[in-house]
């Protein structure tokens, strides 16, 4: 290890920075976003700057460096572009013993600064010694996509709750496990997603009740239309803490293949009217799994709030008390249009979009056909494939033009991604022709005349 990282305490602290131009900004804006009080000298100051002197925020010393400035200082950067300068910011600093940088420069460094992450009071830093910063944050947002911004909250939770835990539980190793438990339990659930004051009650109550059974929690999670690499950053992490996961037939193996290995997986698979699980019993099941404790992922395809039954699950979550959270998702109209270069609303030719299910509970279709046959609007159609003639002659009947455009996406986002497009009047014929196979959404309208020219830059 070339250099040791440790946290310097900053607040209030007196920095000087030699330069005044944008790299010197860069820096200032960091120091004092840890709370170090700044003084820049330089001849000149960029615009950015010499607004935060005029705010008084910061300190100017409107003059060329010479080597007693750093005097009163606890930290000196050199951010000028004159190496002369640079060094002899060095050299003085060095000469009193004071932590000096001088920027892009590591051979004049007492220190350097890492990339950061910054979840205060939880901060991380990487550093490559100066070896390739561009790597450095390359490296911090793959970080910073791993530790949500939540994470600062949950950290404000447990220093909340620090000496109450320590009253409560004299034990040092119970209080530990303790810890442990409840910062990877619905506790922390609750504060990274922001609900800080439902975990504190939680909290509280595991403090009062140490012996209290393990509540379990559902997490209600969109999975997308297929395509893994649009999950969300939310849903990978909580099919990565899963105890159990009750998927959907929609969920692609490629994302079932990001669950944590060890997790149960339980398929609740649905076929149109041919459900393998009623949803009844789906719906006790995530409670039952939720009341042993333990952390039950139902993962569903696109949204579980768009014809996703996700409002029926939670009813059932609800009446009886278990906690839970919507995680949302690219639904299916999202993902197919932009995968089809179908935008689904256009200044010239839709101002509105209407999602409609094309398949009712006892198989029949019945649709607000008024509502839906008006101009400069798109129809997307989900569970259409099966009522598609009677869709699109519905459609004509109710005052659509026959040549309107309409397309057929099959796997939307996946690699067997398909799309078949004709008008109202000859899709259904064109998809009995070709070999369809499910799940395939219909979208109708003008914007549908874009895909030629579109899918070529959209196509995942
Ligand atoms: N909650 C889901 C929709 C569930 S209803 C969502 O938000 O997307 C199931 C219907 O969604 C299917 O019949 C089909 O019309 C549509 N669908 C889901 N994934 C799809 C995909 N990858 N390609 C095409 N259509 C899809």
């Amino acid at each position: 290890m070339d250099y040791l990282p440790i946290f310097f305490q900053l607040t209030g602290q007196p920095c000087l920075v030699v330069g005044g131009g944008e790299v010197a900004a860069r820096k200032i804006a960091t120091l004092r976003q840890a709370g170090g009080k700044i003084t820049v000298a330089s001849p000149r100051l960029v615009e950015s700057l010499r607004e935060l002197r005029d705010q008084g925020q910061i300190r100017w010393l409107e003059k060329t460096f010479d080597a007693a400035d750093v005097e009163g200082f606890k930290l000196v950067i050199a951010a000028t572009a004159d190496r002369a300068v640079n060094a002899s910011v060095f050299h003085s600093a060095q000469a009193r013993d004071l932590p000096v940088n001088v920027v892009d420069c590591p051979e004049l460094c007492s220190f350097i600064f890492p990339a950061i992450i910054d979840r205060s009071p939880i901060v991380a830093a990487i550093s490559t010694g100066g070896a390739s910063p561009v790597l450095a944050r390359l490296l911090r947002a793959k970080l910073e996509a791993l530790i949500p911004p939540g994470y600062g909250g949950l950290a404000r939770l447990a220093e909340r709750f620090r000496l109450q835990a320590k009253q409560a539980i004299a034990d040092g190793d119970k209080r530990r496990r303790f810890w442990e438990d409840t910062l990877q339990s619905e506790v922390a659930d609750l504060a990274l997603a922001g609900r800080e004051e439902d975990a504190a009650r939680l909290l509280e109550q595991r403090l009062n009740e140490p012996d209290q059974p393990k509540t379990g929690m559902v997490f209600l999670v969109g999975a997308g239309p297929g395509d893994p690499d649009l999950l969300t950053l939310r849903a990978l992490r909580v099919m990565q803490e899963a105890d159990v996961v009750v998927y959907d037939r929609l969920v692609s193996p490629e994302i079932l293949r990001l669950v944590r290995k060890d997790a149960e997986k339980i398929y609740a698979g649905k076929q149109s009217s041919n459900h393998s699980l009623p949803q009844e019993q789906i719906n006790r099941l995530l409670a039952d799994l939720a009341k042993v404790g333990r952390r039950v992922v139902r993962l569903k395809g696109g949204d579980p709030f768009i014809f996703g039954r996700g409002g029926e699950e939670i009813e059932t979550l609800m009446a009886e008390g278990i906690h839970f959270q919507v995680v949302p998702g690219i639904t299916a109209a999202s993902g197919c249009a932009a995968y089809a270069g179908i935008p689904l609303t256009h200044r010239d030719y839709a101002q509105s979009v209407a999602f409609v299910t094309g398949h009712l509970k006892d198989g029949s279709i019945d649709l607000e056909w008024d509502k839906l046959a008006v101009a400069n609007q798109t129809l997307v159609i989900y569970m259409g494939l099966q009522g598609l003639d009677q869709i699109c002659a519905g459609l004509i009947r109710h005052g659509c033009p026959p040549d309107l455009p309409a397309a057929l996406i099959q796997q939307g986002t996946t690699r067997h991604q398909k799309v078949l497009t004709g008008t109202l009047a000859n899709l259904a014929a064109i998809v009995a022709q070709a070999d369809v196979k499910a799940p395939t959404l219909v979208i109708v309208g003008e914007v549908v005349r874009l895909h030629e020219k579109l899918a070529w830059f959209g196509a995942g």
